[in-house]
């Protein structure tokens, strides 16, 4: 197990966060996580129950994903297709147990996530919605979106730009299958939590923005923003939904940059 407890708060968790490998593993890491919520929202007088914790079970196997199903996790998030719908494959026999992902599509696994995902959260363009629209409509299923927005800036990052997002928006009621709920981001990767913080306001204030003139019956109430470095941050600017990996299943074995190509360098170059 590697972990060493002085990494400094941010975004290179790397080794921070010891494996979990029991169900008790699981529940104490899903109570420390949601005392972490709690208290976000106590600091910005929030109800807690307005933030969804959604466990990010990429790069984890199988097996752990069934302790964090038996802690209680019944949503779990994947931002690769293929590797979500092998899991959901493997594991058909925990009938409660939904699919959400985060990560970015190609049109080409459209069909796929239409298949057998409850959310995906990263639209950002409308041949992926075409494509998913086309398909869950074959399923006879719908999905809820988010559309996710490039809130840093770095051109490595997935994402609409903010200017973008109006007519987007606007675009979106042709697909009746996807459930718009709100907007997703992924902050800088940076340890100076004010460059972290710029990204959860221009996200809400985007939304904000985008509330006063949206598609009737649409009402973006969601912002998923923040994950194990930076959720608290995340709540304190308005997140409803975060994304948390390593602070419940443990560090993953190498860092985002491998995973997650367009992380890539960020730490080093902002952390
Ligand atoms: C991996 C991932 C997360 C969670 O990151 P952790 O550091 O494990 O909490 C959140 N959002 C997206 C899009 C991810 O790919």
């Amino acid at each position: 197990m590697t972990h060493s407890f002085d990494t400094p708060t941010g975004h290179d968790q790397h080794g921070r966060y010891p494996e979990a490998t029991t169900v008790d593993d699981f529940r104490r890491n899903l109570a420390a996580v949601q005392a972490r919520i709690e208290a976000a929202c106590r600091r910005v007088d929030r109800d807690p129950a307005t933030v969804r914790l959604l466990p990010v079970s990429k790069t984890k196997p199988e097996a752990s994903l069934r302790l964090a199903h038996a802690a209680g996790c019944r949503m779990l998030g994947e931002n690769k297709v293929q590797e979500a719908q092998r899991k959901w494959e493997a594991m058909q026999d925990l009938a409660d147990l939904q699919w959400s992902v985060i990560g970015h599509l190609q049109t080409n696994k459209a069909k796929q996530v239409a298949r057998f995902a409850s959310e995906f959260q990263a639209l950002d363009s409308l041949r992926v919605a075409q494509a998913l629209e086309r398909r869950l409509q074959i399923e006879g299923r719908s999905l809820d979106v988010f559309v996710q927005i490039n809130t840093s800036g770095e051109a490595s990052k997935y994402g609409l730009a903010p200017e973008d997002a109006p007519a987007f928006i606007d675009a979106l009621p042709a697909f009746p299958a996807l459930r718009v709920r709100g907007l997703m981001t992924l902050a800088v990767f940076s340890s100076e939590a004010e460059r972290v913080r710029r990204c959860f306001i221009a996200l809400r204030q985007l939304r904000d923005r985008l509330r006063q003139h949206a598609p009737a019956g649409m009402s973006l109430d969601d912002l998923s923003m923040g994950m194990s470095g930076d959720f608290e941050i995340a709540i304190e600017e308005g997140a409803t939904v975060v994304r948390v990996g390593q602070a419940i299943f443990g560090a993953r074995p190498l860092p985002d940059s491998h995973y997650w190509p367009d992380a890539a360098g960020s730490v080093l170059s902002s952390g």
